[in-house]
């Protein structure tokens, strides 16, 4: 069975996804995370950055990254690995967060992610949250749910993840 989660940005998606699946002993893939791996291998590539946008060069990267997830039973909590370096706190620090959207806009690399996402998902009993999971990675989902939040509670959402996450950031 699949549960596809869509919804904006800090509307609670990943939460509600890896609640669900913990009380149904489902797997859990956070498919944010992937685009974020992708973005922080090309960025220590040079390929993106605050002033870089080489989109070639993104492109090409593809074939040289291999995103896995592996859950950590102490910190229960699922990992993510690029290439097999731990890098779940990395990806969720600020400059990846800023860069990210570079290399989610490119079409080569959604296709290449999308496919790796109905792999992973094939067969298997998951939850998968993002954006498009529900109209793109998974349209036949047995269970198809769209979360939405109002804007100050998004802000407030995000807010509070990053100053838990020792960023100084205003509302
Ligand atoms: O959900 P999260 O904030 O970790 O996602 C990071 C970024 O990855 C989003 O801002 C978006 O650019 C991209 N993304 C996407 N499609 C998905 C999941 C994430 O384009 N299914």
């Amino acid at each position: 069975m699949i549960i596809a989660i869509d919804g904006p940005a800090a509307s609670g998606k990943s939460t509600t996804a890896k609640n669900v699946a913990k009380e149904l002993g489902f797997a859990y893939f956070d498919t944010g995370a992937m685009y974020r791996a992708v973005a922080l291998y090309n960025m220590r590539k040079g390929n993106v950055g605050p002033d870089t946008y080489n989109v070639e060069g993104v492109i090409n990267s593809l074939n040289s990254i291999s995103i896995e997830f592996q859950y950590d039973a102490d910190k229960d909590q699922t990992l993510t690995f690029l290439n097999g370096e731990n890098v779940e706190d990395e990806i969720r620090d600020v400059p990846v967060s800023k860069q990210v959207t570079k290399v989610s806009q490119i079409s080569e690399v959604r296709k290449v992610l999308v496919d790796q996402q109905q792999s992973m998902g094939s067969g298997k009993a998951i939850v998968m949250d993002g954006r498009d999971i529900g109209t793109r990675v998974f349209p036949d989902a047995e269970l198809k749910l769209f979360v939405t939040a109002d804007a100050e509670v998004r802000a407030e959402r995000r807010y509070k993840q990053m100053r838990n996450n020792g960023i100084d950031v205003d509302l």
